[in-house]
């Protein structure tokens, strides 16, 4: 028994992702050019290894920082309560932040957190997000940065889970409804 029979479709492969942290890692250092020590500003636990990998190709000096914050607590749908386990561990006033995150559904988490950094004094607040599914938002909000859009489904893997579980799968698929529904 592995993990990946559990998967009923890879959405995006091992190769695609890579292929989206070097664009997008490519782009932020174009766009942040000047810019005084940017903050890289993870959201624990799902950003990690898409943020690893993207942080490579940003070539400049940058700070990273990272917040855990929880909204899904063991289910499939958004909590939409959002809350902050770990804060950053340094001042946000007149920092330009980008926001690295593993997905964006409703909007939800991030809204909180743009708005949050912006109330803290934060210059700029962007974001980048390797997948972005706008068939699931409830707030309208566009994520400057996205790896690649994906239609209205429940994805694991590359830092995505399911009950904590998923999270080392090396490419996004498509969870098994019957696992979810047990
Ligand atoms: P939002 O606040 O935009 O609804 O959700 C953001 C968070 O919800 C993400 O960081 C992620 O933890 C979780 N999330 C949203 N959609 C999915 C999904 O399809 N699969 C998993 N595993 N988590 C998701």
């Amino acid at each position: 028994m592995s993990l990946h029979d559990n998967i009923e479709s890879i959405l995006v492969s091992e190769k695609e992702i890579a292929e989206i942290a070097e664009r997008l890692g490519k782009q932020i250092t174009e766009d942040y050019k000047g810019v005084e020590r940017p903050i890289l500003l993870g959201l624990l636990k799902g950003c990690v290894p898409f943020m690893s990998d993207l942080q490579k190709h940003i070539d400049l000096p940058i700070e990273i920082e990272y917040m855990d914050v929880s909204s899904y607590h063991g289910s499939i749908t958004s909590s939409g309560d959002v809350k902050i386990r770990k804060d950053m561990n340094t001042s946000v006033s007149g920092r330009d932040i980008l926001i690295a995150e593993d997905i964006v559904d409703t909007g939800k988490t991030l809204d909180t957190i743009v708005k949050l950094l912006t109330h803290r004094g934060a210059k700029s607040v962007e974001v980048v997000t390797l997948l972005d599914k706008p068939a699931g938002r409830v707030i309208p909000f566009t994520p400057k940065y996205i790896g690649v859009t994906i239609p209205k489904a429940f994805v694991v893997g590359y830092g995505l889970d399911y009950d904590e579980l998923y999270r080392n799968i090396p490419y996004v698929g498509i969870l098994k409804p019957e696992i979810y529904k047990k």
